[in-house]
């Protein structure tokens, strides 16, 4: 890889060959990967990209951690749709407001976009198994991803994973385990099974290049941006890759001279397991908290990559909120309505934080905002029908229906 210099640690700063099978460091740090920039600018421009057809993360090529013999994933990943939500601003009080959909990826999350990578790097490392354990989406994603590259996958998820979940990893033929524990017993047990059988191990906090994948979605933002920096960029956060993924992609595009500066970022947890946001706001180490809320995807007490995300919303000085399970339910409803966007809970947990930043007046109106909806609300309708209620029921008969729309006092 002509454009990686090594993998370093963000712990002890040891730097490591930027090779596939890299975890983490031998002092139990997170590694990063480190790129050498001046060949990337040399390689790089926004007229270059401006003129690539490749409609997926793989348009990205010279700022990603890839071979340029591996080819790219056969899934169509990343190049989601970036809309201008104009009632949705007017409706949070905000000069512009962005969605980033990222719920319309193969298997429906931003997972996809690490899921990708997972599958290139195992190719170079020449593993024919892949596995995981996750709250859900990495695994659907997975599973996903590794079929159409004709790989074997394990995965592990907690035993409370929603359905819509679960249905795809059954159908994408994973070894799927259930894990009767929490999200934490789970990882761990994965994590015993990948050493004992030496499979790829696909995960996010342990293999360093899989939130490589995840920046794609902040390259892919400032390039539908055409390059003009918003004041914030809010994402819903669990173990912490995908922000400080998303972070990673916005300094490389500085560091390249793409963007001339850096947006704030918005950090937004559940109120029932905010472990990163109090870290940060406390500025205490980061404890263990419990895992209360009904957004299962960043339900994690013992988020896995902690550390680059504190940093990375220390760095760009941004904002970190919490979000009760109602506000989160509100924001689906919110985004639904006037974006037309069905994202799962975790999925809209960033709206429902600018939501609420707003309210709190800790976010100026006149602030341009991109959210990103990191999941898509098919991948759990049981919480999605039970906040919003059950639809008008009637039989084939139109005096019946004129009663339900009394009685529901339907506007017509
Ligand atoms: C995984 C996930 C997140 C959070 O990503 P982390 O890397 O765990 O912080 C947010 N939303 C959805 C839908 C996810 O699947
Ligand atoms: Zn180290």
């Amino acid at each position: 890889m002509r454009n990686v210099i090594c993998a370093r640690c963000v712990k002890c700063g040891k730097e490591y060959e930027a090779t596939p099978n890299l975890t983490n460091c031998e002092c139990g740090g997170i590694l990063d990967i480190i790129y050498d920039y001046d060949y990337i600018k040399t390689k790089l421009t926004t007229e270059t990209l401006a003129n690539r057809r490749n409609p997926t993360m793989w348009r990205y090529r010279e700022l990603l951690p890839v071979e340029e013999t591996t080819p790219d994933t056969e899934l169509r990943v990343g190049w989601s749709p970036l809309y201008e939500a104009p009632r949705l601003a007017k409706r949070l009080g905000l000069k512009k407001l962005w969605i980033k959909d990222d719920g319309v990826n193969p298997t429906a999350s931003l997972k996809d976009r690490a899921s990708a990578m997972a599958v290139a790097k195992a190719r170079e490392a020449g593993a024919e198994v892949i596995a995981c354990s996750s709250t859900g989406n990495a695994a659907s994603s997975l599973a996903g991803n590794a079929a159409a590259a004709g790989l074997k996958t394990y995965i592990f998820v907690p035993a409370r994973a929603p359905k819509g979940k679960l249905a795809q990893l059954l159908s994408f033929g994973a070894t799927v385990i259930s894990v009767r524990g929490s999200y934490e017993d789970t990882f761990e047990l994965s994590k015993q099974a990948i050493e004992r059988w030496g499979w790829y191990n696909r995960n996010a906090a342990i293999n360093p290049y899989l939130s490589e994948g995840k920046k794609t979605v902040g390259l892919e933002i400032m390039e539908q941006l055409n390059w003009q920096v918003p004041d914030y960029i809010a994402i819903s956060v669990g173990d912490g890759c995908t922000i400080a993924g998303l972070w990673k992609g916005l300094k490389d595009l500085h560091a390249i001279g793409f963007i001339d500066r850096l947006p704030k970022l918005i950090s937004a947890q559940a109120a029932g397991c905010w472990p990163i946001n109090r870290a940060v706001e406390t500025g205490e180490p980061w404890r263990p908290m419990e895992e209360n809320t009904l957004a299962d995807s960043i339900a994690v007490g013992v988020p896995r990559n902690a550390d680059k995300a504190i940093m990375a919303i220390r760095e760009s000085g941004g904002l970190t909120v919490e979000v009760t399970d109602r506000e989160i339910m509100d924001a689906q409803k919110l985004l639904g309505e006037s974006c037309g966007v069905f994202g799962e809970p975790a999925g809209v947990t960033g709206t429902a934080g600018v939501k609420k930043l707003r309210e709190q007046g800790r976010l100026p109106a006149d602030a341009t905002v991109v959210s990103v909806v990191t999941g898509n609300g098919l991948k759990d309708v049981a919480n999605a029908i039970a906040a919003r209620g059950e639809p008008i029921s009637v039989p084939p008969d139109m005096e019946h229906l004129l009663d339900a729309f009394a009685e529901h006092e339907v506007p017509l």
